[in-house]
């Protein structure tokens, strides 16, 4: 089995004006995926904001929940954030995911949007179970913008969602969501 891996991204991501940001990071994302990932058995979890102070806040958390009050209280959200990986860019997970694999990891886009050459999560899916590595990028804000874009070797198609009776699709899912069904998609149990 190769090694997967999830990075939530903060920046390079998009506004709904189309301009690159950095968004900030939302709590309940972080509690929300941890645990997803914790249940599909995902190598890290990293938190990408070049935000200095935003880091910080997500290093008193994480030792908040793995060393702190939190996880005497909790050890099952212990085990989650456990994980928990923070860091200052992609490049900075790709070079810990490549460190920990021993060989260079790629990047897989995912999107709300239809990107060109995208590839049907069940391909996706089959690549892993043959031992591909990956480190599955997921955005915020309106998504990854074009930077995060080129640094994926491969990027998924949208989990399709299903058409309303005039054809019509409701396609706004939240990150969270969005990880927790891309994670079942690609690392259920056979
Ligand atoms: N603040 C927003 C929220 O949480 O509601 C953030 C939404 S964020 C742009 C959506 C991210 O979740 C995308 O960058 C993508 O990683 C993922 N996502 C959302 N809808 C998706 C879909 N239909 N297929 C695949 N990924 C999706």
């Amino acid at each position: 089995m190769g090694r997967f891996s999830l990075a939530l991204v903060h920046h390079p991501v998009l506004h709904k004006d189309g301009s690159t940001i950095a968004s900030a990071v939302t709590n309940t994302d972080l509690h929300d995926i941890a645990r997803s990932c914790a249940t599909f058995g995902v190598d890290a979890f990293y938190v990408v904001t070049p935000v200095a102070a935003q880091r910080a806040l997500c290093d008193r958390l994480v030792h908040h929940w793995t060393v702190g009050d939190g996880a005497r209280k909790n050890a099952d959200r212990a085990r989650a954030f456990a994980a928990m990986r923070v860091v200052d860019s992609i490049t900075a997970a790709l070079e810990m995911e490549t460190r920990a694999a021993g060989r260079a990891v790629p990047a897989w886009a995912t999107s709300a949007r239809p990107l060109p050459g995208a590839v049907p999560l069940e391909t996706a899916r089959r690549q892993l179970e043959q031992g591909a590595d990956a480190l599955l990028l997921l955005g915020t804000a309106h998504g990854l913008a074009q930077p995060a874009l080129d640094l994926c070797a491969l990027t998924l198609a949208p989990i399709p969602g299903r058409a309303a009776p005039d054809g019509t699709r409701y396609n706004h899912l939240s990150v969270r969501a969005a990880a927790a069904i891309l994670l079942h998609q690609l690392r259920r149990d056979s």
